[in-house]
C-alpha cells in the first residue's frame, strides 16, 4: 500500500482525505490510500523522519506545520523557498522534498493564462501564511500587486520583502476594488460563518463583471465577500476551489497522474 496523509493540528476537520481518496479511486490507483494524522508541532519533525519506513509516498501539510515542512527537507522547490513555507513533501530514495502547492493552485483556480495576468493589477488581502503565498505566485505570474493586511506593519515586512506595494493608508477606510483585475482575500475575515465583507475595507460598489474575486476561506455557505462580487457579475472563486487546485498538484506529484477535477469537487461539496 502506498500511503498519504494531511499532517496538520487539528486535523480532523480536514476534507483533504474524502478528496484525495476519491481522486485515486477514481484514477484505479487502489493500492494508494489517504489519510490525517495529527502531530503537534514538536513532534513533527520526528514524524516526518519515520513516514517513509511506515509506506508513506508523502503528504500535505497545513497549519500549524508549513514553515516546519520547508525546514524539514532535504531539498526545496523555488517557490517553497521563496515563500518560506511548504504544504506538500516527497519521500523518494531516502530524501524528503519539498514544494508549495498553494501558489501554482490558485494560479490554476483563475483560469486564465498566465500571460493575461501579466501586467495587470491585484489585490491581497491578508499578509499572514496563505497572503505569502498568494502574494508570491501572483507576482511570479507578472502581476502588479498591492497588499493590504488588518496589521498594517505585517502587509508592510511582506511587501517589502516580496517587492510589491501596499495600500495606501488614505484608503484603509474604504479600498476601491474596480481597478484590479484580480482580488484575492487570503485573510481570516469571514472565517467560521462571519461576515467577511463586514470584516474588510472592501467597497463592493466597486466589484464588476471582467475581475476575478477569490475567496480564500470557506465554510458552510458561500461568504458574504463572494456573494457581493458574484452579485456584480465579477467571476468568483471559493476556497474549495482553492483545495481542489492545490490537492490536484500535489497528488500528481506524488502519482505522476492528472486527477480528475470534478471527482474531487463532488467529494468536497457543500
Ligand atoms: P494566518 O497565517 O494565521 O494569518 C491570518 C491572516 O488573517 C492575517 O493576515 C490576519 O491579520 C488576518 N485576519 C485574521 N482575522 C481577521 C479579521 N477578522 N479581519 C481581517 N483580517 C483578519 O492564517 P493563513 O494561513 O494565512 O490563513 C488565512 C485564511 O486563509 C485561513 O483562515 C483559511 O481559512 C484560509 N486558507 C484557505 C486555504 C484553502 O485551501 N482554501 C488554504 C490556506 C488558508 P493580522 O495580521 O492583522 O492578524
Amino acid at each position: 500500500m502506498n500511503r498519504l496523509a494531511v499532517l496538520g493540528h487539528p486535523v480532523a476537520h480536514s476534507k483533504s482525505p474524502a478528496m484525495q481518496n476519491a481522486a485515486l479511486a477514481a484514477l484505479g490507483l487502489d493500492d494508494w490510500e489517504y489519510e490525517a494524522i495529527d502531530v503537534p508541532p514538536e513532534e513533527f519533525d520526528d514524524l516526518v523522519r519515520q513516514l517513509p519506513d511506515q509506506g508513506f509516498a508523502g503528504v500535505n501539510v497545513t497549519v500549524p506545520h508549513k514553515e516546519a515542512a520547508l525546514a524539514a527537507a532535504d531539498e526545496a522547490s523555488e517557490a517553497a523557498r521563496a515563500i518560506g513555507a511548504a504544504n506538500t513533501l516527497t519521500f523518494r530514495e531516502g530524501s524528503v522534498r519539498a514544494e508549495n502547492t498553494d501558489a501554482p493552485g490558485l494560479i490554476d483556480a483563475l483560469d486564465q493564462p498566465t500571460d493575461r495576468l501579466a501586467g495587470r493589477e491585484a489585490l491581497v488581502l491578508g499578509a499572514g501564511g496563505a497572503g505569502r503565498a498568494v502574494v508570491w505566485a501572483l507576482a511570479e505570474a507578472g502581476m502588479n500587486v498591492m497588499l493590504w493586511n488588518r496589521t498594517r506593519s505585517r502587509a508592510e515586512d511582506l511587501a517589502t520583502e516580496l517587492g510589491v506595494e501596499v495600500i495606501p493608508p488614505a484608503q484603509h477606510a474604504g479600498i476601491d476594488p474596480g481597478p484590479f483585475e484580480v482580488i484575492v482575500n487570503a485573510s481570516a475575515a469571514g472565517l467560521g460563518g462571519r461576515d467577511g465583507l463586514a470584516e474588510l475595507p472592501i467597497d463592493p460598489g466597486g466589484f464588476h463583471a471582467g475581475q476575478t474575486v477569490v475567496d480564500m476561506v470557506y465554510g458552510e455557505s458561500q461568504g458574504t465577500l463572494l456573494e457581493a462580487a458574484d452579485w456584480a457579475g465579477a467571476s468568483v472563486v471559493d476556497g474549495l476551489e482553492i483545495l481542489v487546485r492545490q490537492g490536484a498538484r500535489s497528488l500528481e506529484i506524488w502519482t505522476g497522474r492528472k486527477p480528475d477535477l470534478e471527482v474531487m469537487r463532488a467529494a468536497i461539496s457543500r
